[in-house]
């Protein structure tokens, strides 16, 4: 918390709005509409939510097929589930870890073969770092299918310019506990399409026409976000920048300290494209580095410093299996080989300097210590 959160919290219990809807809500949507840039953005209780209401605004349904990121977390998925549909995963590109547009683009011409073209795309934004969305965008505007950018981890970050999750459709962001800012739990849903967003508020309130006895034509949902929690929100987000700077701030720690290491290769930032450094994640490369990620995770773990491996791609869930996958290329299978290779350090926005050095010093110490004076690029094996 950032100080200001107990203020909206007590104009909410002054006023007695305590219920999915009042002041802080629609103050809360209103700003992050201003500061992402887009027209409108609607408050849930979740970004798992947001991602099931834009399918369900969609028309999303049993026997359609949605495209998805593979390697990202659950919820991304989750509500193609939700909806009867089926989950397609494609592959990332080593340039931003995100959706490989070699890969979306078998997956259309396959799926146009077939007679079948997705109803969406979901996106995924991966610790902060937008996809390539110029790349994605005019493929998917070719098939004329629409994007629902998942950007629960890129608020705060930018593409050329622009704020990610306002490049599709419709884009979503999470305020969960480990968010870069937090309502505790929450979600938005943002669109330049006013009149969607309207839909959207009406599905999230169990779908109640305008009568005076409660009736209904459609199956809604129960998604809008508390006004109490609306009140945390619009305190965080006054202090955004101040949060994507000190992740910023501790990734280029990191990055100094261990990009020299042989077999540490950092999650890339693409150019024109500025990432919120949501967490800070990187490659080790056991043939140089001399040790595993799953033995760095351990020798951390000793030390009591929690690190995670990267998300388990989502074609190799268990619970997805079955599913379709489309890789990078022939030879390359990009999302596979950074689960493999690939952790997260831990990067949260109130770390202190000390905390950090000693994480450092432990993959420092783990790592076989030997000068490299040229190093390769970022290499797929
Ligand atoms: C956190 C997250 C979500 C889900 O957001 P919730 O608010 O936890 O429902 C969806 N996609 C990605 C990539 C996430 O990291």
């Amino acid at each position: 918390m950032c100080g200001n959160e107990q203020k909206y919290i007590n104009e909410a219990f002054e006023s007695n709005w305590i219920a999915p809807l009042g002041p802080n809500v629609d103050e809360f949507e209103r700003e992050i509409a201003k500061y992402v840039g887009a027209n409108e953005a609607a408050a849930v209780s979740s970004g798992t939510a947001a991602i099931h209401l834009a399918l369900s605004l969609l028309d999303v349904k049993k026997g359609d097929k949605v495209f998805c990121s593979s390697l990202t977390f659950v919820a991304s998925a989750n509500p193609i589930i939700y909806q009867g549909a089926e989950p397609v995963f494609i592959d990332s590109e080593p340039d931003t870890w995100n959706m490989s547009s070699e890969a979306l683009q078998r997956a259309f011409i396959e799926s146009l073969n077939e007679g079948k073209l997705p109803k969406a795309v979901i996106v995924v934004n991966l610790y902060g770092q937008s996809a390539k969305m110029d790349e994605i965008t005019a493929i998917c505007d070719y098939y004329n299918v629409p994007i629902i950018e998942d950007a629960a981890e890129s608020l705060g970050s930018t593409y050329k310019g622009k704020a990610s999750g306002t490049f599709g459709k419709f884009g979503i962001y999470s305020f969960n506990g480990n968010k870069i800012i937090t309502t505790s739990g929450g979600g938005m849903l943002v669109s330049n399409d006013v009149e969607s967003l309207r839909r959207a508020r009406f599905l999230a309130t169990q779908a109640r026409d305008p009568a005076p006895h409660y009736q209904h034509s459609n199956i809604g949902f129960n998604y809008r976000m508390s006004n109490i929690l609306a009140g945390i929100g619009r305190a965080q987000l006054e202090v955004i920048e101040e949060r994507v700077a000190a992740r910023r701030r501790i990734f280029d720690r990191y990055y100094n300290e261990l990009s020299d290491l042989p077999g540490i290769y950092f999650m890339p930032e693409l150019e024109n494209t500025r990432s919120n450094r949501w967490l800070t994640a990187l490659i080790v490369n056991e043939m140089e580095s001399g040790v595993s990620v799953q033995e760095l995770l351990y020798k951390l773990s000793l030390e009591e410093i929690e690190a995670r491996p990267v998300w388990k791609p989502l074609h190799l869930q268990p619970v997805f299996q079955g599913s379709s996958y489309y890789r990078h290329s022939e030879n390359e299978n990009i999302s596979e080989y950074l689960f493999e290779k690939g952790m997260c350090l831990p990067s949260g926005s109130n770390m202190t300097e000390e905390q950090q050095l000693r994480v450092i010093k432990c993959i420092k110490d783990s790592i076989f210590l030997r000068k490299v004076n040229s190093k390769g690029k970022f290499n797929i094996c």
